[in-house]
């Protein structure tokens, strides 16, 4: 399966494709993770996108797009990819039907996780992240036991430096202008299926699995007819 979660910074896109990567046994790979993993390795490119990231706005598409290429080329993406962040404006959406066509394989279903802008701000402002293991905590709608640590392993947990009120409110004016319109771009190729992101987290993954496997069944019909 090759899906895409779209939708807003904080809609649940990385909260959902880390489970759907465990149940469905395909990698999640989100940009924002490359882009920072870049970062925390000093990588050229990393230096490239921080002034982007530091700032809420788009990496550039070529930088962005040469990117995901190469980690779609990896091994463990030849049974199908859980792509979170992206693709975030049109050219990415095209160049991303270009690179699986080049595999031999084709988007199935692109699932838009449909959140208010009120629901982004919160979770967004809320949002806590462990610096040693990763996880991801909410403080209005998932706080860690006790304030500051992780449950998980202890580590100190961190707000994300693009999560800061005065940035977060321009990734949604960004999220609005460059990656809404694909939202349309994706419903004229009727691949889009629209997800109550309001719902709580076990709420939406139920959602998505059901769209998931529907999706499942029409591509294995489509591919016993050719
Ligand atoms: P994205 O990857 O789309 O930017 P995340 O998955 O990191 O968003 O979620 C943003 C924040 O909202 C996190 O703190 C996460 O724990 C929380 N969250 C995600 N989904 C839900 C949900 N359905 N209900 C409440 N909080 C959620
Ligand atoms: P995320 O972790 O998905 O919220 O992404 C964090 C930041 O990385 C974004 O605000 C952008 O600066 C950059 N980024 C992530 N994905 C993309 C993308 N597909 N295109 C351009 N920039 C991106």
């Amino acid at each position: 399966m090759n899906i895409v979660l779209l939708g807003g910074p904080g809609s649940g896109k990385g909260t959902q494709a880390k489970t759907l990567s465990e149940m469905l046994h395909v990698p999640h790979v989100a940009s924002g993770d490359l882009f920072r993993e870049h970062l925390k390795n000093q990588t050229s490119l990393g230096e490239t996108a921080q002034a982007y990231i530091n700032r809420g706005e788009l990496v550039p598409d070529q930088v962005t797009i040469g990117m995901v290429r190469e980690r779609l080329g990896l091994p463990d993406c030849q049974a199908g990819v859980i792509l979170d962040g992206f693709p975030r404006t049109v050219p990415q959406a095209e160049a991303l039907e270009g690179m699986l066509s080049e595999l031999g394989r084709r988007l199935d279903v692109v699932a838009y996780i449909e959140v208010s802008l009120e629901t982004l701000l919160k979770r967004l402002s809320g949002r806590l992240i462990c610096a040693q293991c990763g996880f991801v905590y909410n403080l209005y709608f998932g706080p860690p036991k006790i304030a500051g640590r992780c449950d998980a392993c202890g580590g100190s947990l961190e707000q994300r430096q693009d999560d800061r009120p005065e940035i977060q409110r321009h990734r949604i004016e960004v999220y609005w202008e460059q990656t809404v319109p694909l939202i349309d771009y994706y419903q004229r190729l009727g691949k889009l299926t629209r997800i109550d992101g309001e719902q709580d987290i076990a709420g939406v993954q139920g959602q998505l699995l059901t769209a998931i496997r529907a999706a499942g069944r029409r591509t294995r019909r489509k591919g016993s007819k050719s």
